[in-house]
């Protein structure tokens, strides 16, 4: 290791990649973080005052050649978004005595961990289940990661807490948390969430499998979140302004 940066931050640098590798699948391939919203925001980054992290954007056009309007400066940026190809996997769930069987929908080169914790939504009751992996196979053949399009099912079994992805924005910076969770505890946009005993109010809500809620009052199960954001509230402004754009 030369560079000392990566070693006094490592804990810090470790979360926050994955944010930055998210920047680049959204820059590049395209991926279902990219996906956009209903509510028309989507972040990017903003080559006029925010290229290196993303920034919310509004959606101004969308379809074939997207423009979005940086919301921190107002630049108008054109961006890319490749749809990933999919495959439905087999999905078992043993929890206690029981075994549910399932299938869910994941892009084509989602990667997978034995041992990782996951959740996994059923394609057809749409319930959403939070799993360790226990094993991972295709064919008979048993390995212990893997990408989708080299599995055909997984098998887990069901846990009750989930690890819900905090990032929180302090001006250029995002730094990201794990909370650890019941899955039907309750995330709701213009609320504080707590992290290291500091509070932080909720913007916006990434659902798992696409879309933003982003209107004060909302509320999304923590099982169903793939990253809460929050922004380190400005001196300037209470937090219950915010609430109210
Ligand atoms: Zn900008």
């Amino acid at each position: 290791m030369i560079n000392t940066n990566t070693d006094d931050f490592k804990e810090e640098v470790d979360s926050v990649e994955e944010v930055q590798s998210e920047e680049n699948i959204s820059e590049e391939s395209g991926s279902d973080s990219n996906s956009e919203s209903e509510f028309g925001e989507i972040e990017l980054k903003c080559p006029s005052c925010s290229p290196q992290d993303e920034t919310w954007h509004q959606i101004i056009k969308s379809g074939q050649s997207p423009v979005a309007r940086c919301m921190d400066c107002g630049q108008i940026n054109s961006y890319r978004i490749s749809r990933p190809k999919k495959k439905t996997l087999k999905i078992i769930v043993s929890q206690m005595e029981n075994t549910t069987v399932f299938q869910t929908t994941f892009n084509e080169e989602e990667r997978f961990f034995v041992d990782d914790e996951i959740i996994v939504d059923d394609d057809i009751s749409g319930t959403a289940y939070p799993i360790v992996i226990t094993s991972l196979g295709m064919k008979e053949q048993k390995r212990p990661a893997a990408f989708a399009k080299d599995l055909d099912t997984i098998w887990g079994r069901a846990i009750d807490e989930v690890t819900v992805k905090i990032a929180i924005q302090d001006k250029d910076i995002t730094k990201s948390f794990d909370q650890k969770v019941p899955g039907d505890f309750s995330y709701i946009v213009g609320q504080n969430v707590k992290i290291d005993g500091k509070t932080y109010p909720i913007v916006s809500i990434k659902i798992r499998g696409g879309g933003f809620r982003s209107k004060a009052g909302e509320t999304v199960l923590a099982k169903k979140i793939k990253r809460v954001y929050a922004k380190k509230p400005h001196r300037m402004y209470d937090s219950g302004k915010r609430e109210n754009r």
